[in-house]
């Protein structure tokens, strides 16, 4: 009879032991998987921006937010660095900057930025697309395959690219240029038969001012990480476009009272100045 009960603590005591290993084991990740649910559904379909393109283009170079910011509001990312200190891009919460020597160089989170655009990118649609022989093709492509014209998109590629035609722009110093000159000392990369990631973001007209209106925005890196820039045209053969419909929220960080922005003319129309950055 002792013995019998003595069994049943024993098995008792193993079953309590294996409860309190399965608790301490799994209580940790299902807290972490709460936590990680709190923050998606909060910030997830948020585009987060900073500062304005007009602001840009008036030389509002100077970085008001930190990468380690920026991250928490996305793992996809395009805009540029303090000083205008090449193209930025964010990939798979990675973030680089690639800078006129063509090389990609991983963003510290004490970097700062004054212009960029993030999301936390979670495919929605998936857009197949035929040859894609240069950059309008691509164009018409992604905007015969969106659901409206009304809302932003981020945009991702991922596969062999036939030829991708990028560039990047040099650090500038004060007093600083408008953009539309300081793209005018650009270095031009070329790239073939070469793997990788393009992102960014497709705007629809209404952002007229805030970022690219009416068209698309987007950025290159390398499989390896360690080149890139802003894309002024490419081709593939097949592939598809990811795309991630980035409403209801919009987030903008304006840059602090004091400095460039509180003195800068953002009246006037900077639309040809915006076509000649973008595309050249
Ligand atoms: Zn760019």
């Amino acid at each position: 009879m002792e013995s019998h009960t003595t069994q049943i603590l024993s098995i008792a005591t193993i079953i309590v032991l294996i409860g309190i290993i399965f608790s301490l084991v799994l209580f940790p990740q299902v807290i972490c998987e709460g936590k990680n649910g709190e923050e998606a559904s909060d910030t997830r379909d948020t585009l987060y921006q900073v500062s304005t393109i007009n602001a840009l283009l008036q030389s509002v170079y100077d970085g008001i937010v930190p990468i380690g910011e920026v991250r928490k509001h996305g793992d996809t990312a395009i805009g540029t660095t303090d000083g205008l200190d090449g193209e930025l891009i964010g990939v798979d919460g990675a973030y680089y900057v690639i800078r006129t020597d063509g090389v990609a160089y991983p963003l510290a989170d004490t970097a700062t930025t004054p212009f960029v655009s993030a999301t936390f990118f979670d495919s929605d649609i998936t857009i197949p697309a035929d040859t894609i022989a240069n950059i309008s093709r691509f164009e018409d492509q992604l905007e015969a395959g969106l659901p409206s014209a009304n809302v932003v998109y981020a945009i991702r590629i991922d596969g062999t690219f036939d030829y991708v035609e990028t560039r990047s722009v040099p650090k500038q110093s004060r007093p600083y240029p408008k953009l539309a000159e300081a793209v005018k000392e650009q270095t031009e990369f070329e790239f073939h038969n070469t793997t990788g990631t393009i992102v960014g973001f497709w705007s629809p007209e209404f952002v007229s001012g805030l970022n690219v209106p009416g068209g698309y925005h987007i950025h290159f890196i390398t499989d390896d990480r360690r080149a890139g820039g802003h894309v002024l045209d490419f081709s593939m053969t097949g592939g598809e476009i990811e795309v991630d419909i980035t409403p209801p929220d919009l987030y903008i960080v304006l840059p602090p009272t004091e400095g460039d922005f509180y003195q800068v003319n953002l009246t006037e129309d900077l639309s040809s100045a915006l076509a000649s950055v973008e595309k050249n």
